[in-house]
């Protein structure tokens, strides 16, 4: 029996032996191939004008860049998806554009991201918008609003209509170049150490919210407070607020916000489907010749991809093994509630407008592209979504 075994063995030897000749001599007609092609480069380059000349020698120059984000250290989805983006970018440029990552901390403080982009400490970071609400509030429309578009309207509105133009205006002043790059889907409400049953529970509720949907919980008589995310579980668990909203079932899990709160709330009213953002320092991305350019364009674009997949799928196993624990009550808003919610959503959007220019305007093209798909909506997504309920 050894024998054969080993006779086995030495025949699966030989193959491999085989099929690496087979790959070798593959390689070798590669290598040729590419000689071949590299050689009618050369002879056509004797064709090419000065300007032709001196665009392709730029082309071959290598850039090594930093990226900075808003985000711990290996946090889920998010950190994947930024180190997929760079490792897209090295891979399309051939080694061109290199691309290093580092999370919050690790550089520079998570939230100082914005301004080491702006003021070029490092080419690129990534966030959202709403992290620097306190120095462009209009932004916020381009990570999320309460209430607002999710994430098929905002991608519609951002790459179909003139969000992007819009967007990029926005930052142009602080030399910062944006473009999307990833999603989380719509998150969750958020955990509650008592039962939302009606608008007056929001009274006195002391919950970590951040931009408009905490001044909207203001409104409701709540209180609306920021902790960094290495503070939230222990000021939940320790009571020192009452309520907290993170991202989704996988990130909320992580962080064990399940063993700070009994009552998981849904849906995310204040966040249906962030945005997040690549940005990048104006004068490098000026640096940068066009097809690196377009490079970056387009691994961005496939990130968004890949983030918004990976949410959806890590954030349904994480809820489905949340309700077979059962060891936290699952509740939806009452109709009521969101009512309300909604009602201070509009007198916030409209103090906020009154008070800034630029955040009128955004409103206006947020808006006006809303209401342009709202009829075509209807009787797609809702007429969809309908049909599955009714059958
Ligand atoms: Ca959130």
């Amino acid at each position: 029996m050894a024998q054969s075994g080993w006779w086995l063995v030495m025949r699966g030897w030989k193959k491999y032996e085989v099929g690496r000749s087979i790959i070798l001599m593959k390689k070798i007609k590669f290598g040729l191939d590419i000689a071949v092609i590299i050689f009618v480069i050369i002879g056509l380059s004797g064709c090419l004008t000065d300007n032709e000349v001196s665009s392709s020698v730029r082309s071959e120059e290598k850039f090594q860049w930093k990226l900075v984000t808003a985000w711990p250290p290996n946090l889920p989805i998010n950190h994947d998806t930024v180190e997929k983006f760079a490792e897209d970018v090295a891979t399309m440029s051939q080694g061109r554009l290199k691309i290093t990552v580092y999370a919050g901390g690790e550089l520079i403080p998570a939230l100082q991201t914005f301004d080491a982009v702006s003021q070029g400490s490092v080419e690129m970071g990534h966030g959202a918008a709403y992290y620097w609400a306190g120095k462009i509030p209009e932004a916020q429309f381009f990570s999320t609003v309460p209430f607002g578009m999710t994430q098929n309207g905002a991608w519609a509105w951002i790459y179909g209509g003139d969000g992007l133009d819009l967007w990029q205006e926005l930052y142009k002043p602080f030399g910062v170049v944006p473009f999307p790059l990833g999603n989380t889907g719509i998150q969750m409400g958020g955990w509650f150490n008592k039962k939302i049953e009606k608008i007056d529970d929001l009274k006195g509720l002391k919950m970590r919210i951040p931009g408009l949907g905490g001044k909207v919980l203001a409104k409701a008589g709540g209180n609306p407070v920021l902790y960094d995310a290495s503070e939230v579980y222990s000021a939940l668990e320790r009571g020192v607020i009452d309520a907290t909203e993170w991202v989704g079932p996988l990130h909320d899990v992580r962080m064990g916000l399940d063993r700070a709160a009994k009552y998981y709330y849904f849906p995310g009213w204040h966040e249906p489907g962030t945005q997040l953002e690549l940005i990048i320092n104006e004068e490098a991305w000026n640096s940068l010749p066009e097809d690196l350019k377009v490079i970056v364009k387009a691994a961005a674009a496939s990130a968004s991809l890949y983030m918004f997949g990976q949410s959806e799928v890590l954030n349904a196993e994480a809820f489905n093994l949340l309700k077979e624990k059962q060891h936290v009550e699952i509740l939806e808003f009452p109709p009521q509630v969101l009512s309300y919610l909604s009602g201070f959503t509009e007198e916030v959007m409209l103090e906020e407008a009154s008070n800034n220019e630029k955040f009128d305007k955004v409103l206006k093209s947020y808006q006006k592209f809303r209401d342009k798909r709202k009829d075509f909506e209807q009787v797609t997504d809702r007429a969809y979504k309908k049909a599955l309920e009714d059958r």
